[in-house]
């Protein structure tokens, strides 16, 4: 098996919303003044190594091999289980240790059906769409949305809340959904800032609607755990699409979530 990168697609998609990051401390948290920390522009100055440690994303896309879906997710945990036991053996552990002898079978079924379930669009939630009945035309906001997801550079835990909002162009969805979509997206290895931007993207997309906003408040313990070790810092990444560009409506929307 031979991982074939140069088929990762590496445009943009042009249909992003404005995209901002910002690092910050915990207890800066409230202010929206950091300055961006980096420039996706600058990547080629990157070896991969420093792009790994940066978290820089080089596509809004996931990158996703053409015969990503070819094997069933039964051959694909076979694999893995047979790949994490070489790992595990590499590090020198006993595999006929009772309490290590499940792990990669363990890893391998959390990585397909759990963590990384969100590779399929099989598994995209379905989505009922109903009409505004009850003529509310002010943004509809859904906030702290818990989720947990996989940084795509270490493969550990990202952890964090999501704050959605968007105006209806007369179609509503059932609240429950908004947080089955960022579940949805979170459970792939991802960097944030393309998590914030396939959500957005996707709430657009169903809700035949410019105007939707999310904020992604979340630590990472790529971070905190291992590197740099900081264990206060968050990563606030946000998405401003339609009406949420103007700077009243996003206002409006950071006094909902508290942002202010
Ligand atoms: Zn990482």
């Amino acid at each position: 098996m031979k991982l074939n990168e140069t088929s990762w697609n590496t445009q943009p998609d042009s249909s992003h919303g404005e995209l901002e990051t910002l690092t910050k401390t915990r207890q800066e948290f409230g202010g929206r003044t950091g300055k961006p920390i980096r420039e996706v522009d600058g990547i080629g100055l990157l070896t991969i190594d420093e792009i790994g440690d940066d978290h820089i994303s080089t596509s809004y896309d996931t990158p996703l091999r053409s015969d990503a879906f070819e094997k069933s997710d039964e051959e694909k945990m076979e694999i893995i289980e047979h790949h994490f036991r070489q790992i595990m053996l590499a590090l020198g552990l006993d595999l006929t240790d009772d309490s290590l002898k499940g792990t990669p079978g363990r890893v391998a079924k959390m990585y397909v059906q759990e963590i990384f379930s969100g590779l399929n669009p099989a598994n995209q939630p379905k989505i009922a769409l109903f009409e505004n009945r009850y003529k509310y035309e002010e943004m509809l906001v859904e906030k702290n949305i818990s989720f947990h997801s996989n940084c795509e550079h270490h493969f550990v835990p990202i952890i964090g809340k999501a704050h959605v909002a968007y105006i209806s162009s007369g179609k509503v969805i059932g609240l429950s959904k908004i947080n089955r979509i960022v579940r949805y997206f979170a459970k792939r290895p991802q960097v944030q800032e393309r998590l914030t931007v396939q959500i957005g993207n996707y709430l657009k997309e169903i809700l035949a609607t410019e105007d939707v906003a999310v904020v992604i408040d979340a630590v990472h313990m790529c971070v905190s755990s291992r590197g740099i070790q900081d264990q206060s810092s968050s990563t606030v990444t946000s998405y401003f699409g339609g009406v949420f560009q103007n700077e009243s409506k996003r206002e409006e929307f950071f006094r909902q979530i508290e942002l202010k």
